[in-house]
Parts: structure tokens; C-alpha cells; sequence
């Protein structure tokens, strides 16, 4: 982060499209009466850039604001139709490698929720760049689409150790990490082994690992529960946000994103077009969101000032936006940032929490590489698009490669055996994965001969798709198992 010749803290501010100019405006506002010292780089991103033509919806000169302050504060970031497919808020986080995704969940006083005096007080860390959010997606056939799920172990451990320095830094006692390891063993699975790996690491944080979809469960039925949660990235996108709708909902739900060079925070919600520029707008999100900032940079003494007259105001219930007043007594965006304002310097009945700074070590490139002394190929995977049906796909593929250096296992269909037949009734698609065997495993750079010949071998009827190669680790299978084989 830069410190300016005047000691304040330079921060960019993105207001972003609809009510985001709004709400940036309160921010800046309750934040200047609050004595924060931050100097704001006002950038542009969002729906104007787009219309610019800048595919990535976010112009160089804001880039380039981020890299020299290593801080932004962000408003809602829309993509217009018709401009770009890509999303600024992604391209953002994935140019900054802004991994963390943090998302405190805290009952709000005031707010009245079928869960209110639960007293619930987590945060969900969601890994916020690997994933199914890579995008790397294909039309396998015209009727069969793929999406690749990659998970790295450095990826994990790296949240992973966030997360425990969060719960460290907010004196927090457990961390649950949540993942669909049962069903996805070796993506889902990385996460938590690196999770049973280093969490000896941490001994004074209760680790535990919970599945997803119980968890999905644990947070409705007893979300007071739960203290730092940590999940891979579309696990963490979906119940970060069922999480947050305890607490009152997007309106209130403040979130950052943070990377080893830079750290981004803005409020869950987005644009809200409908009540933009009518005064509306309720700011509380994103001034949470800069009360989570204020923490980033050290002034824990700011964030309290700011986070209390929020508790103050909320509790007192005088002066609210309409979207949390009692019916019929909302006021204007305005007239709710000036109650803040009056109300900075009281304390409420909810105290802060303590909060240290947070410690993490920034990772070097050689990190991202994980070695083993042997790595060795034993067979492939052929994906396979054919409309032959699985009896004839199965009989011609291992007609064709008799004399090849493979020798044909089995025809799955999405998964499921289906040659040779099992007797299930698999509904099949046109898209076949064929397991080809080698007799003997060979180097991980050899056979590309063979499997060149594989490749011409393929009968008519059938084109292949993609092709994997079934690798074996330090003596180890690297690939999952049909069932029963
Ligand atoms: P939204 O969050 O904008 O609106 C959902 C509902 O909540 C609406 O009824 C809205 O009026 C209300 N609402 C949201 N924030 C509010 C606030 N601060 N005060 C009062 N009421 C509020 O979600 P949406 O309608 O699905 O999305 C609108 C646009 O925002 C889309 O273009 C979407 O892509 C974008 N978006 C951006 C971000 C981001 O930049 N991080 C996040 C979500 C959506």
C-alpha cells in the first residue's frame, strides 16, 4: 500500500455504474468525518469502459492506480449487453490474483431476521481464483458442454494458510474447511488434504472438515456455529452469499479480495439500476466494505468509530434508507449518512470485535510448483464424439487398436460404464470417454508415437474430443476410477 508525503494512505476509488456513485459519495463522506486518512485516486471501470471498447471493462489508467496504491475501493461493476462477455469484477481479481475472498457475516443490530439473537459471527473465505471460475470451457459435441474444475495443492494451501491467519488475527477458535471431497476426491480432496496437512500448523485454532452440502444445511439450521468457514471458489460463491441472507442480505453484506500485491474490497451487491439516482441506495455495504479496509491499512481506530455509529444508528432505527426502516419511515441516502455522521464517536451495545493485523507471507513462483521424483504415464483417456451408440463404439474402438500399444478397458458415458456392458440402464449422450491401458507405464514425455498412432486408428463414426493422459505420481494413480473397476 502507498503512504502519501502527507502520512495518509492512498487508496483508488471505483465507484462503478448505477447506485455505486451513490454509495461511494456516503463512503468517502462518513470516512473524511471519521478522521480516516486516506487520499482517493478517483478511476473509472465498468459499464462507460466497456462501451469504450476496453474488453476488459477496466481501463489501463485505473490498473496502473491500483499497482502504485495496492488498494481499491470498489462500487458495483455492471457488463452492458452486448459489450464483452467478460466481467471487470473477474478480470480485476484475476489480474491482481486477488485469491481471498472474504466475507464476515455478523448479526447487524437492528436488522430483524427469522435469525436475529442467533448471534451469528463467521466469516467465509472463499478461494477466489482457481475452480470452475478458471472459464475454460468447451462444446465437447453440440449437445454436450465441459467446464474444467482445476485445483491446486499450492492454490489450497495458500488460502488455506489465510484463513487460519484470519482466525489468528480476529482471535477466533475454529476454522471448518467445507468441501465435496467424497464425491470429487482428487479436486475437491486437494483442499482438504492441504487442509489435514498443515493444519498442525495452527494450534491454536480447532480445525474440522465438514461436506459441503451438510454445511449448506449447518448454516440454516445452527449458523451461530460457525467461526472462520474456508471453501474452493463456486462452494464459497453460493454459500457466502445463503450466508450473508442470514444476517439481512445483500444491502448489508461488505466483502474484500485480497492478493499478495494488492486488495480490493466493495459490497456484495450490485448496480440496483431500479433505484439508482433517487437518493435510495442504501451505503451500509460499501461502508462496511471501508470499515474492512480501514482494518487492512491499520487504522483499527477509524474502523471502530465508523463500524459503531453504523451499530448506533441501526439500533436506534431513526433516519434509515427504505430498504431497512420500518415500513413507511425510510429517509434518503443523504439523510442516513448525515444520522452516521452525528452519530460517529458513540458506542453501541454490540462491541467490535479485536481485530490484529493479519500476517501471511507472500509466495514466491517456485512455489507453484509441486515435484515428484517419478512421474509416469499408464494409459489414456480418449474422449470421444459418435452417435454409434456404446455396444458398436466399444467393439469398433477395440477392433482398431489391436496391435497398438494400448489395449481398450472400458467405454463410460458421462461417467458411467457402458461397455463392456454392466446391465444399469445409463442413458447415453453422444460423448464417450474410452480408459486405453499400456502394458507397460512409460515416461511422462515419452510415447508420443504411440499415441499418434492411436490417433489415426480412430474408426469412422467416432472423432475424438480430447485426449488425457492417465498419469502415475511417485508410484501412485493420478486419475479417478470408474466404479467397480
Ligand atoms: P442487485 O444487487 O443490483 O439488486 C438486487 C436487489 O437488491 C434489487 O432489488 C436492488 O434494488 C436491491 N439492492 C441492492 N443493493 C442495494 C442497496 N445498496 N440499497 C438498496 N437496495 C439495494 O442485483 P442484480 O439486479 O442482480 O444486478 C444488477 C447489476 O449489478 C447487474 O448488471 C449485475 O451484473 C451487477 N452486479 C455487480 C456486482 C459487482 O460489481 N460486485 C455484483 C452483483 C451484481
Amino acid at each position: 500500500m502507498a503512504l502519501s508525503t502527507t502520512g495518509t494512505t492512498k487508496v483508488t476509488a471505483i465507484a462503478g455504474d448505477g447506485i455505486g456513485p451513490e454509495v461511494m459519495e456516503a463512503t468517502k463522506a462518513v470516512l473524511a468525518a471519521a478522521g480516516a486518512r486516506i487520499e482517493w485516486e478517483d478511476m473509472m471501470a465498468g459499464a462507460e469502459a466497456f462501451k469504450k471498447g476496453i474488453q476488459s471493462g477496466t481501463p489501463r489508467e485505473t490498473i496502473d492506480s491500483i499497482e502504485r496504491t495496492g488498494l481499491a475501493l470498489k462500487g458495483p461493476l455492471e457488463t452492458p449487453v452486448g459489450y464483452g462477455e467478460r466481467s471487470a469484477n473477474v478480470s480485476l481479481r484475476k489480474h491482481f490474483e486477488l485469491y481471498a475472498n472474504i466475507r464476515p457475516v455478523r448479526e447487524l443490530p437492528g436488522i430483524r431476521t427469522p435469525f436475529s439473537g442467533r448471534g451469528i459471527d463467521m466469516v467465509v473465505v472463499r478461494e477466489n481464483v482457481e475452480d470452475l471460475y478458471a472459464g475454460i470451457e468447451y462444446m465437447q459435441t453440440p449437445g454436450v458442454a465441459e467446464c474444467l474444475k482445476l485445483i491446486s495443492d499450492p492454490g489450497s494451501e495458500r488460502i488455506l494458510r489465510f484463513a487460519f491467519a484470519l482466525a489468528q488475527a480476529e482471535g477466533r477458535s475454529k476454522l471448518a474447511c467445507s468441501t465435496k471431497a467424497n464425491i470429487m476426491k482428487l479436486t475437491e480432496g486437494m483442499m482438504k488434504r492441504v487442509f489435514e496437512r498443515i493444519s498442525g500448523d495452527y494450534p491454536s485454532i480447532a480445525p474440522s472438515h465438514l461436506i459441503v452440502d451438510n454445511c449448506a444445511h449447518q448454516m440454516v439450521i445452527a449458523p451461530e456455529q460457525f467461526d472462520v468457514v474456508v471453501m474452493t471458489n463456486m462452494n464459497g460463491d453460493i454459500l457466502s452469499d445463503l450466508a450473508a441472507g442470514l444476517v439481512g442480505g445483500l444491502g448489508v453484506a461488505p466483502s474484500s479480495n485480497i492478493g499478495d500485491k494488492a486488495a480490493m474490497f466493495e459490497a456484495v451487491h450490485g448496480s440496483a439500476p431500479q433505484i439508482a439516482g433517487k437518493n435510495l441506495a442504501n451505503p451500509t455495504a460499501l461502508l462496511l466494505s471501508a470499515v474492512m479496509l480501514l482494518r487492512h491499512i491499520g487504522d483499527f481506530a477509524a474502523a471502530e468509530k465508523v463500524e459503531q455509529s453504523i451499530y448506533v444508528t441501526l439500533t436506534e432505527g431513526k433516519n434509515l434508507t427504505g430498504d431497512i426502516a420500518a415500513k413507511g419511515t425510510g429517509v434518503g441516502t443523504d439523510k442516513y449518512v448525515a444520522q452516521l455522521i452525528e452519530n460517529l464517536g458513540r458506542k453501541s451495545d454490540k462491541p467490535s470485535r479485536d481485530y490484529a493485523p493479519i500476517s501471511v507471507p507472500a509466495w514466491s513462483p517456485e512455489q507453484g510448483v509441486v515435484a515428484a521424483k517419478t512421474k509416469e504415464v499408464v494409459g489414456v483417456d480418449l474422449f470421444i464424439d459418435s452417435a454409434l451408440g456404446p455396444q458398436a463404439v466399444g467393439d469398433k474402438l477395440q477392433a482398431a487398436v489391436q496391435g497398438s500399444a494400448f489395449s481398450l478397458l472400458t467405454v463410460a458415458n458421462r461417467g458411467v460404464q457402458v461397455w463392456p456392458p454392466v446391465g444399469g440402464h445409463t442413458f447415453c449422450v453422444d460423448h464417450y470417454r474410452a480408459r486405453l491401458m499400456l502394458a507397460a507405464p512409460i515416461g511422462a514425455t515419452e510415447g508420443q508415437a504411440q499415441i499418434a498412432d492411436l490417433l489415426g486408428r480412430i474408426p469412422e463414426g467416432m472423432s475424438w474430443m480430447h485426449l488425457e493422459k492417465l498419469m502415475r505420481f511417485d508410484g501412485k494413480d493420478a486419475f479417478s476410477k470408474l466404479a467397480g473397476e
